[in-house]
């Protein structure tokens, strides 16, 4: 039975099971994946295939028999919910440590994500992700990062800063604030530093980007993680509650039978969404997702788009917002306001690509949106699988 009697939380649940755990106890990878799964389960914690966890363990080297300290850490790609033991990286600690004198500053910092591999422990070669180094330098056994949704809304406030001084005074925390840096080396001594001049920090946001937080044990780490996640979630439902209506309260109030409705519209949008690459659709049914799909700011909203670069990976930097008044225009009306809306997004796109692509940059791939949202139906997301 998952134990609930050592943290509180509000929202999220602790699915930690001491019995589950003990029997991984001396599978320290195991119990890493362990960990990862149940973080990952998830989508408040963190975004499908975002986020890393890690352990530095002690493993015997293959050559010699000696215990060698090793980064275990979440391979390039991959999700947390799936990931299997054979899914991390595993790196010799001393040698990451000595890419420290290696590094030439931030202009060069690219050319270090070629030397992880030569850090490799024994035989493991599964691609070390551009987040190793994040992990390596913090000096903590067991680091989670994550990209939850509710520390997303602090990291990318305008005033989140001094939120977050707000939310350590509330909940007697001691969590530090990195500002936004690309995850690169030079953020992984960034962290570093904040650790060192951050006595008792019990956690790291990142700007505009997403949290750290770690633990002496996997136990520890996990509780340390949903903990704080949930104090997070907690925090900005305060705020919401404060300010009363929500994303600027309703502006489309029309009802419409939203199972029948979508059924109706869908074999029309997904084949429109599937011109360059087939697509399926997952329609989001939630209470909030129609919420905000039927209020004022919506618009405004989806044009200002994702606030985690992270996100962009699968959500594209926008949602497309379709305007629909559902009694005045059918289906036939946001059919073709789905068109129109689609020829804007596609050439909008485009030259967001052009304008951005450095030389070396991948080419273009497609220029539909993932996420599509409709006053009274919702938000529907698209995706390959
Ligand atoms: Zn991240």
């Amino acid at each position: 039975m998952p134990e609930t009697v050592t943290i509180e939380t509000k929202f999220l649940r602790n699915l930690w099971d001491d019995d589950e755990a003990t029997s991984l106890a001396r599978q320290p990878l195991e119990l890493l994946r362990y960990r990862s799964n149940l973080l990952g389960a998830d989508l408040r914690i963190t975004n499908f295939g975002g986020g890393n966890t890690s352990s530095k363990i002690d493993l015997p080297d293959p050559l010699t028999g000696a215990p060698v300290r090793v980064l275990a850490v979440k391979g390039s790609g991959g999700d947390l919910r799936s990931i299997g033991a054979s899914g991390f990286a595993l790196l010799h600690l001393d040698k990451l440590e000595a890419l420290i004198p290696r590094y030439r500053g931030e202009a060069n910092e690219d050319e270090m994500i070629g030397l992880y591999p030569l850090c490799a422990f024994g035989e493991n070669r599964v691609a070390a992700s551009i987040d190793t180094p994040l992990h390596a330098f913090l000096p903590f056994d067991h680091v989670d990062h994550l990209h939850p949704d509710w520390a997303i809304a602090l990291a990318a406030s305008a005033n989140g800063r001094e939120k977050l001084d707000e939310f350590n005074r509330r909940y007697g925390r001691r969590i530090a604030w990195v500002p936004w840096q690309r995850p690169r080396f030079e953020l992984a001594l960034m962290l570093r530093q904040a650790i060192a001049g951050h006595p008792g920090c019990d956690g790291i946001v990142l700007g505009s980007h997403g949290l750290f937080t770690w633990g002496d044990t996997p136990r520890h780490c996990y509780v340390n993680s949903i903990r704080t996640i949930d104090q997070m979630g907690e925090f900005v439902d305060l705020h919401a509650r404060a300010r009363g209506l929500r994303f600027g309260g309703a502006a489309a109030t029309a009802t419409v039978d939203r199972e029948s409705t979508v059924a109706a519209i869908l074999p029309h949008l997904r084949g429109s969404l599937s011109l360059e690459r087939r697509v399926i659709a997952h329609v989001e049914r939630s209470d909030e997702a129609l919420e905000f799909a039927n209020s004022a700011w919506a618009e405004e909203l989806c044009r200002l788009g994702t606030s985690c670069p992270d996100h962009f990976l699968r959500t594209r930097i926008s949602p497309m917002f379709v305007p629909w008044d559902p009694a005045r225009d059918g289906i036939a009306g946001l059919e073709s306001r789905i068109g129109e809306r689609l020829a804007s997004y596609r050439e909008a796109y485009a030259a967001y690509y052009t304008a951005h692509a450095q030389p070396d940059s991948p080419p273009l791939r497609g220029s539909n949106p993932s996420v599509v949202v409709i006053p009274a139906l919702g938000v529907i997301g698209f995706g390959k699988d």
